[in-house]
C-alpha cells in the first residue's frame, strides 16, 4: 500500500496565481496516491481557486485563513520581511490532525506554487520514515544548497546564508512524516520565527540532524527548484483603464 502524499501549497491572490496553480496542478497529476491540499492566504475561499482545484483532476482539499494584517506582506515591502505562507501551512497541519488517523502512511510535503517540482522528487520522498531532505535549486544565493552526507547520514549543510541555523534548509527541501505531525501535535511553524528560521521552527520540534534521511542520491541530484515568478508588468492595461475600456475576465 502506497502512502499517501499529502502536498501543502498556500497561495495569495495576484495576476499570476492561476497559472501557477494550473501549472502545479499539471505536474501533481502525474504523482500517484496525491493529496493536494491548498491553502489560500484570504478570509474565504475564491471561486478562482475553487475552479481550477474542481476541474483539476486531482485528490485536493481547499481551506483559507488570512494571514494576520501585522505579519501580512505590503505590495511596497520587498517580500523577505515577513515570512509568507505561516499560517496557511499551519492550518494544512491543523486539517491533517483533525481528518487523519494516526495509523494511515502518508507523508507532508510543503509546495509553494512558484516553485519547480520534479514528478522523481515525490518517489524519493514517499518512504520518508520522519524527515526526508535533499538539495533545493536556485536558492540561498547559489545555484544550490543540499545537505552533505557522509555514510549515509547528514553531517552538515552546503549553504552560504545564515548556515548556523539550526536546519539551514528551504521549504522545498524536506518532508516530513503524516505520522510525525499527528504524534507531534504541538509542531508547526512559528509566524514569529526571526527571518529564515521558520523551516527550523518545525524541524526542531520533531527531528535531530543524526534522524533526517537523505534522498535524491545521498543528496546529489536536485529535483526541486526555488523558481520565482515574475511579476507581469500591466503599463497597458492601466492605460486602457484610465480610457474607461477596462476588460474584466
Ligand atoms: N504566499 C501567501 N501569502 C503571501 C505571500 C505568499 O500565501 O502574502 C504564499 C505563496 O503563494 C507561496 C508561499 O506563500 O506558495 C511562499 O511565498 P513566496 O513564493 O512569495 O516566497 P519565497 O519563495 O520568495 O520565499
Ligand atoms: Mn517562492
Amino acid at each position: 500500500q502506497l502512502p499517501t502524499i499529502y502536498a501543502v501549497t498556500p497561495t495569495y491572490s495576484r495576476l499570476v496565481q492561476k497559472a501557477e496553480l494550473v501549472r502545479l496542478s499539471q505536474t501533481f497529476l502525474h504523482v500517484r496516491k496525491f493529496h493536494w491540499i491548498v491553502v489560500e492566504d484570504a478570509a474565504n475561499r475564491s471561486k478562482l481557486v475553487a475552479e481550477i482545484l474542481a476541474q483539476s483532476g486531482l485528490v485536493y482539499t481547499h481551506l483559507s485563513v488570512p494571514t494576520p494584517t501585522i505579519h501580512k506582506l505590503k505590495e511596497s515591502d520587498p517580500n523577505w520581511l515577513k515570512p509568507r505562507g505561516v499560517e496557511q501551512r499551519n492550518l494544512a497541519i491543523q486539517w491533517l490532525r483533525e481528518n487523519r488517523e494516526l495509523s494511515e502512511e502518508g507523508v507532508v510535503y510543503f509546495a509553494d506554487d512558484d516553485n519547480t517540482y520534479s514528478t522523481k522528487l515525490f518517489d524519493e520522498m514517499r518512504w520518508t520514515k520522519r524527515v526526508s531532505v535533499w538539495p533545493v535549486g536556485l536558492v540561498g544565493g547559489l545555484r544550490f544548497e543540499r545537505p552533505l552526507v557522509e555514510g549515509g547520514k547528514v553531517v552538515g549543510f552546503h549553504t552560504a546564508w545564515k548556515p548556523t541555523r539550526p536546519f539551514p534548509m528551504d521549504m522545498a527541501g524536506f518532508s516530513v512524516a503524516l505520522q510525525l505531525l499527528l504524534a507531534n501535535r504541538e509542531a508547526k511553524f512559528d509566524i514569529n520565527a526571526e527571518r529564515g528560521y521558520l523551516e527550523s521552527s518545525l524541524l526542531q520540534s520533531v527531528v535531530s540532524i543524526e534522524e533526517l534521511e537523505p534522498k535524491a542520491n545521498n543528496c546529489d541530484k536536485v529535483l526541486v527548484w526555488h523558481t520565482r515568478t515574475e511579476k507581469p508588468k500591466m503599463k497597458q492595461e492601466d492605460a486602457l483603464l484610465k480610457q474607461g475600456k477596462g476588460s474584466e475576465v
